[in-house]
């Protein structure tokens, strides 16, 4: 049984960016008579904006994509990842360290090990560090064939839980993808670092890990992602069929013109019978071929 996930963070309303995450996700799902979940990484408070996960949840059924069981907010889960954590400094895979940014930043920018073999006592402020046993360097996505991490990345102890007490996404992401029982991750390109130490996770814990699949990035004139930080506008509620027909022009369907005139739910049917991923664009980086006001 295939099961694919939308992750949205609630730091702000769905942009153009999210929603190709969100339509890519559901129509490989449904293309292959899967599960579509919806989980809210609810776990940066400082980053979170007021009513933005009920706002999310409401765009994706404004657009007709509609989720299979219940919503999981990673905010209840917050258990699980302590304990997991807990497991890993009791056998050795994890610890503690107390390295500030600038410290880092100052020996090259790479974390170079160097509370490795301290054994801090658990009171100090410190941030949790996985012990890298199985670096990543390269990947195998479903549509763009092998990917690279540079070696350095991929070499690096990269922090489980913050020194503020935050959970890291990479572990809260890799665990409850398995306690879901996700089989594959579709999700932007800005993520394909990410998905290094999130197999690299998987082969801590002794599980499978997931299949990948990347999304092309929208990019603006200057090459920056579209993002909530960067202008990038909240997606329309009130007129939704041409801003899902422009990100599914994005994802490489050529739409014609008797498709154009469908009811919302009629076009999102046609997306899931008519989705092959070498429509995918080439580039994993692209302008969107409209302007931003159509987004
Ligand atoms: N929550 C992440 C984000 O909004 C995405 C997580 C994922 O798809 O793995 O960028």
């Amino acid at each position: 049984m295939y099961i694919g996930r939308f992750a949205p963070s609630p730091s702000g309303p769905l942009h153009f960016g999210s929603l190709i995450a969100a339509l890519g996700s559901y129509f490989q799902a449904k293309s292959h008579s899967g599960q579509w979940l919806v989980r809210i990484e609810d776990i940066d408070p400082p980053r979170e904006v007021a009513g933005a996960a009920s706002l999310i949840l409401k765009t994706l059924d404004t657009y007709q994509l509609h989720w299979d069981g219940d919503v999981l907010y990673q905010s209840t889960r917050l258990e699980a990842y302590q304990d997991q954590i807990e497991r890993w400094i009791n056998n050795q895979q994890a610890y503690l360290c107390e390295c500030t940014r600038k410290q880092i930043k100052a020996h090259g920018g790479y974390y170079s090990g160097t509370c490795r073999d301290k054994t801090l006592p658990a009171s100090t402020p410190c941030a949790v560090r996985l012990k890298m046993r199985y670096p990543v360097e390269s990947f195998i996505d479903q549509r763009y064939g092998q990917l690279d991490i540079p070696k350095a990345l991929a070499e690096e102890d990269f922090i489980i839980k913050r020194r503020d007490g935050l959970f890291a996404y990479n572990l809260a992401v890799v665990l409850d993808d398995i306690y879901q029982g996700v089989t594959e991750v579709v999700r932007g390109a800005d993520l394909i670092e990410p998905s290094g130490r999130q197999i690299s996770l998987y082969k801590t814990l002794d599980v499978e890990p997931v299949s990948y699949l990347h999304l092309p990035l929208a990019i603006d004139d200057n090459g920056n992602k579209l993002s909530k930080q960067n202008h990038a506008t909240a997606i329309d509620l009130d007129n939704p069929v041409p801003t899902l027909l422009n990100a599914m022009r994005f994802l490489g369907f050529n739409i014609d013109n008797s498709i154009e005139t469908e009811s919302l739910e009629t076009i999102i049917q046609w997306g899931v019978e008519n989705w092959r991923l070498l429509q995918l664009p080439n580039e994993l980086k692209i302008k969107p071929p409209f302007s931003n006001e159509a987004l």
